[in-house]
């Protein structure tokens, strides 16, 4: 016998993401918006950015533009104009490392849990501090940014099994 469908998939909270095409789009309209000029780096870079989703350090960027390689140093100076007009946000793991991530098409803030064992990440959709910026704004403060970011053991290595990912069990039937 099979047991019940396990309801704790982990795709089960997926939400519907963008296309990389329609998050390149965005990225090459805020570049115009703002002034800077659409290049073949800045392209490649939005497109190895969209691909990856999720917060990557700048060697794996650097490693990942294979059909238009530049140096780090140009790859550095993207990403710094991408951060400045909103194209990418920057976060921290617990050792210092900056890691770079889309921020279009999404206007929410968030921040990261980040596994200190295997280096996951998830997203956390949780801004409690946004009454804090607002109370430093009436104290005059502008220009405000500030930096959230939480480590801990991610369910999967805190698992006393973490042989193998989660997977369906087929029984072991001849085919019919
Ligand atoms: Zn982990």
């Amino acid at each position: 016998m099979i047991a019940a469908t396990q309801s704790n998939h982990p795709l089960a909270g997926v939400r519907s993401a963008p296309t990389p095409a329609s998050l390149i789009e965005a990225g090459c309209a805020r570049l115009r918006e703002t002034g800077f000029r659409i290049t073949k780096p800045r392209i490649a870079l939005l497109e190895a950015l969209a691909q990856l989703e999720r917060p990557v350090p700048i060697e794996q960027l650097h490693q990942q533009l294979t059909k238009h390689p530049c140096d780090l140093v140009t790859v550095y100076r993207c990403l710094s104009a991408f951060e400045r007009v909103g194209i990418v946000r920057r976060s921290f793991l617990h050792n210092g490392t900056s890691l770079y991530e889309l921020s279009l098409g999404n206007t929410a803030k968030h921040y990261h849990i980040v596994c200190r064992r295997c280096g996951g990440t998830e997203r956390v959709d949780y801004f409690p501090v946004e009454g804090i910026e607002r109370m430093l704004r009436e104290r005059g403060y502008t220009e405000l940014s500030h930096l959230v970011e939480f480590f801990g053991t991610c369910p999967r290595c805190a698992s006393p099994a973490r042989t193998a990912a989660p997977t369906i069990e087929v029984p072991a039937t001849p085919s019919a």
